[in-house]
């Protein structure tokens, strides 16, 4: 028995060691065994309406990473979008201290995020993804955001305003607009998280991530080197296969693992 808990876990790794980076799942095997679970764990919670009537993003920041109200406003346009929340979609923002020292580590920002949670991901009929613009950067500077588990992101906005692009296109502005949106689009489980397209477009050189440099999900949309891929517009929304990943998902024809709630 033992000897087959540990082939699970090392297979579990090995599924998952691609996914380190963007969405912060060095750890994630752990983590498929606390109640937290792993980044797309709760896309189903979001997608569906039958248990969780309305979504609040938590957004708490230190002093100077506020996120700019373009940001939050695309963002919550775009969760109205794909998500059924009848009691609505709401942002609570909080300034907040972290008392984190340099900088961050996937781990840091499950820790620090758990000790500044108000309220816990599913409390009642609400689901609450809680989103952090911590102060200093990732231990890797060149990653703008990370999703760390089912409900939970960090911006790192130094190296977004970092990012901006030659005579500020794209600006600090726009990188944090597609930014956000990527993050959370992991939170539902794009691309290839905890199910398989139909469709070929996870990128293959850079696992859970779009290979289409129109849709939100494109793989470089993580990185500070954003503003010298794309000259002007970045991309703000789910492409079409995206789009159909999640509808997939919501009517079930797609089918989903390592969900923490199911309809
Ligand atoms: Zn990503």
């Amino acid at each position: 028995m033992k000897r087959f808990k540990t082939g699970v876990i090392l297979f579990l790794l090995l599924l998952l060691a691609p996914l380190s980076g963007c969405t912060g799942a060095t750890n994630a095997a752990n983590d498929l065994f606390e109640n937290y679970g792993i980044p797309g764990g709760l896309a189903l919670a979001c997608l569906d309406d039958s248990s969780y009537t309305r979504l609040v993003l938590e957004i708490d920041y230190e002093e100077g990473y506020k996120p700019e109200t373009s940001s939050t406003d695309m963002l919550v346009e775009r969760l109205e979008a794909v998500c059924d929340k009848p009691n609505g979609i709401d942002v609570k923002f909080t300034l907040s201290e972290f008392n984190h020292q340099g900088t961050w580590t996937a781990e840091d920002v499950r820790d620090k995020s758990r000790d500044a949670k108000e309220t816990e991901p599913r409390d009642g009929s609400t689901l609450t993804w809680q989103l952090i613009f911590p102060s200093n950067t990732y231990e890797d500077d060149n990653v703008l955001g990370v999703a760390v588990d089912a409900s939970t992101i960090a911006i790192f906005g130094e190296t977004v305003d970092d990012s901006a692009g030659w005579f500020n296109r794209p600006s600090a502005e726009e990188v944090e607009n597609s930014v956000m949106v990527h993050e959370v689009g992991h939170l539902l489980g794009l691309v290839n998280l905890v199910y398989t397209s139909p469709a070929d477009h996870e990128d293959s050189e850079n696992k859970g991530h779009s290979n289409n440099e129109d849709s939100v999900m494109y793989w470089a949309i993580n990185s500070r080197s954003v503003g010298s891929f794309f000259s002007g517009d970045l991309p703000t929304e789910f492409d079409q296969d995206d789009l159909n990943d999640l509808s997939g998902m919501a009517d079930g024809s797609i089918p989903t693992e390592n969900q923490l709630w199911r309809p």
